[in-house]
């Protein structure tokens, strides 16, 4: 359904709201999880508009981080919120990560891989370069949850899943259960 209204018109907003959408989320193994994300060469509306729907979808699912790669989408774009009120959106284009240091151990999950949780190994610290939704250039500092968050995205845009840091056993183990649950929810 398409609905077209004079920008002028009283409740444009809302509309706008509604228009914006849950897009569906790429399931492990899906192959398409392991294509690499092209850099992102200009923040337009159609970017910032992707961004929107991203955030949207991971609030819905609910979730902490979602990459664009997880809806079938391959450029480098990536959504975060690790607040507690879910107040604080991140949207970084083009992401990379300048230094890592330390080591720290986390349980993680995945949008892309539901009701599966296992400990993974990261940097404790890392420093992050992107693009914002202005197409400007920012670099942040980010330790604890953000820090892990923000691995676990950027290897989605590398093509890489969580699981893959585990042992070929579990990896088996996985995904026989996601084939399980696959039918039973078909
Ligand atoms: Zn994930």
């Amino acid at each position: 359904m398409l609905l077209i209204l004079p920008a002028n018109s009283p409740g444009i907003n809302h509309i706008n709201r509604l228009i914006m959408a849950l897009l569906p989320v790429l399931r492990y193994p899906d192959p398409r999880l392991h294509k690499k994300a092209a850099a992102v060469t200009l923040v337009d509306n159609s970017v910032r508009g992707l961004a929107a729907d991203m955030l949207e979808t991971m609030y819905a699912a609910p979730g902490i981080g979602l990459a664009a790669t997880q809806v079938d989408v391959h450029k480098q774009l990536i959504v975060i919120d690790v607040s507690e009120d879910k107040s604080s959106p991140i949207v970084l284009i083009n992401p990379e990560i300048v230094t890592r240091q330390g080591e720290m151990e986390g349980e993680e999950g995945c949008l892309s891989v539901p009701g599966i949780y296992e400990t993974v190994k990261r940097a404790a610290h890392v420093s992050v370069r992107a693009l914002n939704l202005d197409g400007k250039a920012i670099e942040f500092e980010a330790d604890g949850l953000l820090s892990v968050c923000v691995q676990h995205e950027i290897d989605h845009l590398l093509g890489k899943v969580f699981v893959e840091y585990l042992s070929q056993l579990k990896q088996t183990r996985i995904k026989t259960r996601l084939a399980k649950q696959a039918r039973i929810t078909v």
